[in-house]
C-alpha cells in the first residue's frame, strides 16, 4: 500500500513513541489493524507495556521541565511547522483515515484539514495566553492574573476521528506548554502512528528533546493506567458516555482535571417554516455521513405534523440516492461501519424499536454482495418512534434516524431536549421568533445550537463541547485553552507600606 510507505509505517510493528523515537518494538502482545472495507489485515502494532507506560511518563516529566520554559510563540513555531508537514502529507494520511476507520477519503482528507487548521489557530493562539489585570483595593499594589501549563496532558482518543480529536487537544495544550501522552483508539492504531511518525519529523527538524509529544498504545487498561496516574494533571477524553463515567470517577477520585467529550443524540426541529428542501440536505448529511458515527451526527428528527409527510417522503428519495461502498471510490457516500459489534448494535436497536411500535419506513438491511464481501455495511434507516422509547434515548452508533412530530415549538423543545445527552441541535426555520426562542436560555440545552445548520460538521474556530452526558468539556477553539492550564492570581506590593485586604487592622 503506496500510502503506508509514503507514510513511513509500512511493515513496521510500531507502537510506544516519545517522540522521534518508537520504543519496545519488543513486546509480545499486539493489536492487529483491520479495515473495514474489505475486512483484511493492514498490520500489526504493538501494545504499550506497564514498564515502558512508566518510562514515556518520566520522559515526558523531564521534557515538561524545558517545554514550560520555551517562550509560548517559540512552542507556536513549532505547531506551525507541525501543520506544515501535515500539508505534505494530507492525502496519505488521508487515504490512511479512510482505510483504517472507513470514512469516505472525502471525510478523510476533511479530518487531516481540520488538524491543519487547529494549528493554524494554535499558532495565533501562542502568542495569546491572555490573564487580565485588575485594579487592587490596595494603594500601590497591582493584581493580574497569568495562566501557566498543567504539565502531563492525557489524551484519549475515540475511533470515529483517529487524527483530527488528537490535533484539537494537543496542538492547544503544547502551544500552552504542556507535554502530552496520546492513547488513540485500540480500533485505529496505525492512524495514530502515523500522526506521530509526522510529528516526529519536526521534533528532529528542531532537535527537541524526547518526551514533549509521546504516544502509547492499547486499549482500556492503558487507559486506566492514565486516569489513575497522578502525575498525569489532565486527561481529555473523547468516546463513549460508558467510558466518560468511568474515566470521571476515576480522576475525580484523586482530583485531577478532565475534558470528556463524550456521546451524543443530536436532533434537528423542522418548522413548518423550513425550508424543506435545505432541511434535508442537511439533514441526510448529518444522519448517513461517516455511516452514522460522528458524535455530531443527527439521530432524532422532531418535525411539524403539517410538514412530516412531504419531509419523510423527499428523505426517502434522498437515501434512495445515497451511494454505499468503498469509501476510497469517489462517488461513494457512505463507507462501512467499524466493525461486527457496530453492526450488532445497529440490528439490535433496530429491533427493539419495532418491538417497541415504530416503523423502519426505509433501509436498515446489512449490504452483503460480492463486492461488499468482508466488510461491515448497512443501509442508512429511516424509522418512525416516539421519543421516549429507551432505545430513541440512547446513542447507537450506526445511521439510524428517528422520525417525531409536534405541534407547538413548546413541545418540540421538550421533545429535544428531552434525552440525557447535550452536544448539538439545531432548528429549520425561516421564521426569527422561532430561531432565537430556539437559541434562548429556554431553548436547546446543548453545547453546540445552529438555525438552518445542521448537526454535524462543527467548525475548530468554536469551543467544541456538549452539555449533561455529553461531559461538559470543550476543546478546540474560542477560549478552550483555558481548560489546558492552570490560572494564578498574583499582588505585587510596589509601595513602602503593608496594607491588607478588606480594610483589616492587624497591629503587631
Ligand atoms: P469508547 O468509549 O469505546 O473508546 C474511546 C477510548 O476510550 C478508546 O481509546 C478506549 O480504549 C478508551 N477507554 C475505554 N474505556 C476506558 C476506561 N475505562 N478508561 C480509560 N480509557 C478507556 O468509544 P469509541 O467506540 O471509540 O467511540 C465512539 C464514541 O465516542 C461515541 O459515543 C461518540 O459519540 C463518542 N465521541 C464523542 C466525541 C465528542 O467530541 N463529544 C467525539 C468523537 C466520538
Amino acid at each position: 500500500m503506496e500510502f503506508l510507505k509514503k507514510l513511513g509505517i509500512e511493515g513496521t510493528n510500531l507502537g510506544t513513541s516519545t517522540g522521534q523515537k518508537f520504543i519496545g518494538s519488543g513486546a509480545k502482545e499486539t493489536i492487529s489493524s483491520h479495515t473495514p472495507i474489505d475486512g483484511s489485515q493492514i498490520a500489526d502494532t504493538t501494545v504499550t507495556t506497564r514498564e515502558e507506560y512508566d518510562q514515556v511518563v518520566n520522559t515526558a516529566l523531564e521534557a515538561f521541565e524545558e517545554w514550560r520554559m520555551t517562550p509560548a510563540p517559540k512552542r507556536g513555531e513549532i505547531v506551525r511547522q507541525i501543520g506544515l508537514e501535515l500539508r505534505e502529507h494530507k492525502e496519505y494520511l488521508g487515504r490512511l483515515v479512510t482505510y483504517e476507520m472507513g470514512k469516505i477519503y472525502q471525510e478523510g482528507l476533511g479530518e487531516v484539514q481540520e488538524m491543519i487548521d487547529i494549528c493554524d489557530f494554535a499558532v495565533g493562539q501562542s502568542r495569546m495566553l491572555y490573564g487580565k489585570t485588575m485594579p487592587s483595593e490596595r494603594p500601590r499594589h497591582r493584581m493580574y492574573e497569568q495562566w501557566h501549563p498543567l504539565g502531563i496532558t492525557g489524551i484519549i482518543s475515540a475511533f470515529n476521528f483517529p487524527v483530527a480529536v488528537y490535533s484539537w487537544n494537543a496542538m492547544i495544550a503544547a502551544v500552552a506548554g504542556n507535554v502530552m501522552i496520546w492513547k488513540g483508539s485500540e480500533k485505529t492504531p496505525l492512524c495514530s502512528i502515523a500522526v506521530q511518525n509526522i510529528i516526529a519529523k519536526v521534533l528532529k527538524r528542531n532537535d527537541l528533546p524526547e518526551g514533549i509529544f509521546n504516544l502509547v498504545t492499547g486499549g482500556r487498561e492503558v487507559g486506566e493506567w492514565m486516569t489513575e496516574d497522578e502525575r498525569l494533571p489532565l486527561i481529555s477524553a473523547t468516546g463513549s458516555i460508558r467510558m466518560g463515567k468511568e474515566v470521571a470517577k476515576t480522576v475525580a477520585g484523586r482530583l485531577g482535571k478532565t475534558i470528556l467529550e463524550l456521546g451524543g443524540n443530536n436532533a434537528i426541529i423542522v418548522s413548518k417554516d423550513a425550508d424543506l428542501e435545505m432541511a434535508a440536505r442537511a439533514i441526510a448529511f448529518g444522519a448517513v455521513g461517516t455511516c452514522g458515527q460522528r458524535c455530531t451526527s443527527t439521530r432524532r428528527l422532531i418535525i411539524h405534523k403539517e410538514v412530516f409527510n412531504p419531509l419523510k417522503e423527499r428523505l426517502v428519495e434522498i437515501y434512495k440516492e445515497v451511494n454505499i461502498g468503498n469509501p476510497l471510490k469517489e462517488d461513494t457516500l457512505v463507507g462501512p461501519l467499524i466493525d461486527q459489534q457496530a453492526i450488532d448494535n445497529m440490528q439490535n436497536a433496530l429491533q427493539e424499536v419495532q418491538d417497541e411500535g415504530g416503523e423502519v419506513i426505509y433501509g436498515g438491511e446489512v449490504l452483503e454482495n460480492k463486492q461488499l464481501d468482508g466488510g461491515h455495511y448497512v443501509r442508512p434507516a429511516i424509522v418512525t418512534a416516539q421519543n421516549d422509547w429507551d432505545i430513541v434515548q440512547e446513542e447507537t452508533f450506526a445511521p439510524i434516524l428517528y422520525l417525531t412530530q409536534y405541534s407547538d415549538l413548546d413541545e418540540a423543545i421538550s421533545l429535544h431536549n428531552g434525552v440525557k445527552q447535550g452536544l448539538s441541535s439545531s432548528i429549520f426555520t425561516l421564521n426569527i421568533r422561532e430561531g432565537e426562542t430556539f437559541l434562548s436560555a429556554r431553548g436547546s440545552d446543548c453545547g453546540i445550537a445552529n438555525v438552518n445548520v445542521g448537526t454535524s460538521g462543527a467548525e475548530i474556530g468554536g469551543a467544541f463541547g456538549g452539555e449533561k452526558e455529553t461531559g461538559g468539556g470543550r476543546e478546540s477553539g474560542s477560549d478552550a485553552w483555558k481548560a489546558y492550564m492552570r490560572r494564578q492570581t498574583n499582588t505585587i506590593n510596589w509601595g513602602s507600606e503593608m496594607p491588607l485586604a478588606q480594610g483589616i487592622e492587624f497591629d503587631v
